[in-house]
């Protein structure tokens, strides 16, 4: 297929709906509550019945942000109920033959018409709205997908919009040398994966290479935070200094993972939310102990262990002391 034919191809899908699909269930109280605990969400408009009634809405709404949940298809979607081609499918179908086989999500953007209330019953219908020409990335050559959810109400209206982008692009092809190279690496066990390290949590790796577990402080109320970030969640300063954990705690809630097993971890894998005596919370791997045993708790102390020749990680190990 030459580059025209492919504009021409992808340019005949574009801007046109398919198949709109109906919420499962209409906007209701109890999917709101429990979207609204798992998120924190504490407004009570969307909660308390009573509150609501006298507030602007005059009932209970439903969270803006919440929109996809209504008419997400869930994990065993039903099959579609026409057979006809979706604009997005055939787009997909396009770009895949002309190679750009790989896809990341790049950006999501939601616009709200009205806020939703009890009762309401969504319709969803995708269209395309953009394939950009071939651009070169930083992940290979693709091309921009903008993917436009119109959602609407019973009475056909408009009640929200998503945009949806996301990039297809052809994987890069390794230099032969390369493939031999990472053939060879492959058969070894994979390295940890390097933490990402930001101009945020430098301060935390720094402190981590000098062997001290440094905690993150708020100057203004003194308030202690982690995972590090630019501001206090507590007073909204931005200016900030550490202190040095004595590397004690407990364990504060932990998961065993048993799949999937990815190297180079060893199965099962005990992951930790250790609680600092200081206050903070981090996640860790304990060392020194089946994972079998791990238990609530559990008093422990950090350790800087070598994992390889590069990286020192602050890991965890019981201290019944
Ligand atoms: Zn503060």
């Amino acid at each position: 297929m030459t580059p025209e034919e492919l504009r021409a191809g992808l340019d005949a899908w574009i801007g046109r709906e398919g198949e709109p699909s109906v919420a499962r269930d209409a906007v209701n109280p109890a999917m709101i509550r429990h979207w609204c605990d798992a998120v924190g969400d504490e407004n009570p408009v969307y909660t308390d019945r009573e509150f609501a009634a006298k507030s602007v809405h005059g009932a209970l709404v439903a969270p803006p942000t919440m929109l996809q949940a209504w008419t997400m298809a869930g994990l065993r979607p039903p099959a579609p109920a026409s057979a006809g081609p979706s604009p997005l499918g055939e787009v997909m179908r396009l770009l895949d033959a002309a190679g750009y086989t790989s896809v990341v999500a790049t950006n999501c953007r939601q616009e709200y018409r009205r806020y939703l209330r009890e009762g309401d019953l969504l319709t969803v219908s995708t269209r395309i709205a953009v394939v950009s020409d071939e651009k070169k990335t930083a992940l290979g050559i693709g091309r921009f997908v903008d993917e436009e959810m119109i959602y609407r109400d019973a009475a056909g209206e408009e009640v929200a919009r998503m945009t949806f982008r996301i990039l297809k692009f052809k994987p890069p092809v390794a230099p032969a040398a390369d493939v031999a190279a990472s053939t060879s690496v492959a058969a070894k066990p994979r390295r940890r994966p390097r933490p990402a390290q930001s101009h945020d949590n430098a301060f935390f790796w720094q402190g981590v290479a000098a062997g001290e577990l440094r905690i993150q402080r708020c100057t203004a109320c003194r308030a202690l935070r982690h995972p590090p970030g630019p501001m206090c969640p507590h007073c909204q300063s931005l200016d900030w200094d550490t202190i040095v954990s004595a590397g004690l705690g407990h364990v504060f809630s932990y998961v065993i993972a048993h799949h999937p097993p990815v190297p180079p971890f060893s199965y099962p894998n005990a992951i930790a939310l250790i609680e600092l005596d200081e206050g903070t919370r981090l996640v860790s791997n304990l060392v020194g102990i089946a994972p079998a045993d791990v238990a609530i708790g559990m008093r422990v102390r950090v350790e800087f262990t070598r994992v390889d020749d590069e990286l020192v990680l602050p890991l965890f190990r019981p201290d019944p002391s």
